[in-house]
């Protein structure tokens, strides 16, 4: 009996190893675990939504690629398990293990979050892919996360986004005054205070919005979003650029609960999938958003519009005074915004001699 189990033994020693019988084949996919795994992940996007819809699907697709199928993800769109704004708190209490969304909308639970997505006149797609992966900001989000039981990873990029949709031109600033807008996060609060009505609206609900006027103007993403959801049909003027949203970052949160029950390989696939969700939904704005401009400019007639120089100064002006006084009474703000701005410091001291400079350089006749 004792060498049966010393034999018995021997054998799990090398199931744990590399050998080949530790490998469990299945149609032509190889797996070293047994458990499965499935897990739920809650979106504030439309379901399968161009671009931003389609990080959540991605990131699925590839974890059950690299997993063989030992873990699988299912994706519900906004409202279709929870509300788009309920993702957070659904995650947070262990309702669902994963969560997929913007983190600025979250401002009003984790002030530090709105660092997260985007800062207007803040950082590009690149530069907040550098910040976080390599300058630190991971770690403060992870901090921001960390009483709400929720592990962050970046799950995506808009790109540079457009000014927005507005039903009449803006050759002032004080064309902003009573203006109503659809503007989340720290630039709704820069409209507000250039005399303009804000308003938080999830995308699904902005063209019934426009189109009833509840709001005159709102911002959504860019050309290829915005076609989808047809604002031109709703508003005449499409105004660039987008300096409130200049390189959105998409969040991907993991109940801290759910991630610790893992093996280390999940862990680990987990993380790698979300690193590469995060650059597809880049690469897929790159690849797209021009040809819907076209589209709408050539085939809609849209009126594309520059926002003038004295309206972005102005609006520069109050994002200043804004993000002061943002920061003022909450010590974790103050920590992100300090790593925030100080690597946006140095990269533009280096962007301006290189993208900016090289872009320059390819518009010369
Ligand atoms: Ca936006």
């Amino acid at each position: 009996m004792k060498r049966l189990l010393a034999i018995g033994t021997f054998f799990v020693l090398v199931s744990c190893s590399n050998s080949e019988e530790s490998i469990v084949e299945d149609q032509g996919c190889f797996s070293n675990g047994t458990k499965n795994y499935k897990w739920t992940m809650v979106t504030t996007w439309p379901k399968n939504f161009p671009g931003l819809g389609m990080g959540p699907e991605n990131f699925s697709k590839y974890v059950n690629e690299m997993t063989c199928g030992r873990m699988q993800i299912k994706v519900y769109g906004a409202g279709e398990f929870v509300p788009a704004l309920g993702v957070f708190d659904a995650v947070s209490q262990g309702n669902v293990q994963l969560g997929h969304g913007a983190s600025y909308y979250w401002t009003g639970k984790v002030k530090s979050s709105q660092f997260f997505t985007a800062v207007p006149f803040g950082l590009t797609a690149q530069e907040m892919n550098g910040w976080l992966h390599y300058g630190g900001g991971m770690e403060l989000w992870e901090e921001a996360y960390e009483p709400f039981n929720l592990i962050p990873l970046a799950g995506g990029n808009s790109g540079v986004q457009m000014a927005g949709w507005f039903k009449k031109e803006i050759n002032s600033l004080s064309d902003l005054e009573g203006l109503k807008m659809r503007i989340p996060g720290l630039a709704g609060e820069v409209f507000t205070r250039a005399g303009a009505e804000t308003v938080t609206l999830p995308g699904n609900e902005i063209f019934l919005s426009l189109q009833q006027g509840v709001v005159d103007a709102a911002e959504w993403v860019g050309p290829y979003n915005d076609l989808t959801f047809g604002f031109h049909q709703v508003a005449d003027y499409y105004y660039y650029p987008g300096w409130h949203e200049p390189g959105s970052t998409m969040e991907i949160i993991i109940n801290k609960e759910a991630y610790n029950s893992l093996p280390d390989d999940l862990k680990a696939i987990i993380k790698y999938a979300a690193k590469s969700a995060n650059q597809e939904m880049l690469d897929e704005y790159t690849a797209r958003n021009n040809k819907a401009l076209t589209e709408l400019v050539e085939k809609h007639d849209v009126d594309l519009r520059k926002l003038p120089d004295n309206v972005l100064v102005e609006l520069k002006k109050i994002t200043d005074e804004v993000m002061e006084d943002f920061i003022k009474d909450d010590p974790m703000a103050q920590k992100v915004y300090k790593s925030y701005t100080e690597f946006k410091e140095q990269v533009i001291n280096y962007h301006r001699i290189s993208e900016k400079a090289y872009i320059d350089t390819r518009e010369l006749d």
